[in-house]
């Protein structure tokens, strides 16, 4: 399938709606009506209709039953729920391919992502705009760890990578109908999708905005759980470790050939000595060390192609329930 050519703005005889609000959610049952609330209130404003797709990402919790409750009472809501939890990349991807509006916009259901902010998203994409990225210019109720991490995993990332990623910018964000469909298409299942955003191109406009606190409810990302994203991220987006690995090797034997030169001319002139185990042990160590690391890179490309190669999909829909747009969208 070729993505659709058509300019972002306008909503396309495709699209029923122009708008799709794609929310992943996970254990969320005490946040989602006040979330729900505040968002239908601000879609109010949205010409050309609107759908709310939330999809429950195999939540052990009463979300989905809350879920379907919105949905009798609002049938601009669309409950998909995924057969297992398969994490947000995983769920926001299912959005991504039940959405039906002209553009797509991806939310948070903790109200970190203020959802007031939708009609001004919409606009800036009105004048053109295929993807309006989010960036939060203040964190509130985050751990100064947590911004450091952050913000050095932003630098370190885009050092790697060949496509700027942009810093501070979340999942928060709009996405233009063609930009939706250059998602849909790729195929990997590395979803380092801030990574994969960016990697579309197309024209891309950055509004600022301040991030709350969680209103209900706890962050789903323990540190480590961070950690392996970040090295999902980087493994996903850049092949730079790998020529790091070849780099040491390089470096090291460089020096080996030159220590080798220094102990055989030594060796010629002054003569044996036996002396030198801190030398030989350390030299044993650091090598093994090295070894190990690169062995480790290489193992890590390995692993993410192993998995690609299985093709498996990258989630799996239990049920989905679509919004009835006849009712939500008021024509243009
Ligand atoms: N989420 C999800 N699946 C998961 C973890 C999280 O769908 O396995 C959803 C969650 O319900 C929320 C969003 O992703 O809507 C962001 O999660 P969270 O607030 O825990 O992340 P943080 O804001 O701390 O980065
Ligand atoms: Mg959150």
């Amino acid at each position: 399938m070729n993505p659709t050519i058509e300019a972002p703005g306008f909503a396309s005889p495709a699209s029923p709606c122009a708008l799709s609000v794609i929310v992943p959610a996970y254990n969320e049952e005490v946040v989602l009506p006040i979330f729900h609330s505040r968002l239908v209130a601000a879609l109010a404003g949205v010409e050309g209709g609107w759908e709310v797709i939330y999809v429950n990402d195999g939540s052990k919790d009463g979300t989905l039953r809350v879920l379907k409750e919105l949905q009798q009472a609002d049938p601009g809501i669309g409950v998909a729920a995924l057969s297992r939890n398969f994490g947000k990349e995983a769920a926001m991807s299912a959005g991504l391919k039940l959405a039906r509006g002209s553009a797509v916009i991806l939310i948070d259901a903790d109200l970190q992502d203020p959802p007031e902010l939708i009609p001004e998203m919409v606009q800036v994409w009105r004048q053109g705009a295929d993807v309006v990225n989010m960036r939060r210019r203040s964190r509130q109720g985050e751990t100064w760890f947590k911004k450091a991490s952050a913000h050095g995993f932003y630098r370190f990332i885009n050092w790697l990578s060949e496509v700027p990623i942009p810093e501070d910018v979340g999942d928060f964000r709009l996405l233009s109908r063609r930009a939706v469909d250059a998602l849909n298409q790729l195929p990997e299942r590395n979803r380092f999708m801030k990574g994969l955003f960016a990697w579309i191109g197309y024209k891309q406009v950055t509004i600022e905005y301040d991030r709350h606190a969680r209103a209900a409810g706890e962050t789903k990302w323990p540190y480590f759980k961070l950690f392996n994203f970040a090295i999902e991220g980087i493994t996903g987006f850049s092949v730079v470790p790998l020529r790091l690995a070849s780099y040491a090797g390089f470096l090291t034997a460089f020096f080996a050939f030159i220590y080798a030169l220094v102990l055989l001319v030594k060796i010629l002139t002054v003569g044996e000595s036996v002396k030198g185990f801190p030398t030989l042990i350390l030299t044993i160590l650091i090598l093994g060390g090295l070894q190990l690391m690169a062995m480790g890179i290489i193992g890590e490309y390995l692993g993410r192609l192993f998995m690609e190669s299985k093709r498996r999909p990258l989630y799996l829909l239990d049920e989905y329930q679509p919004a009835s747009l006849s009712l939500s969208a008021a024509s243009p």
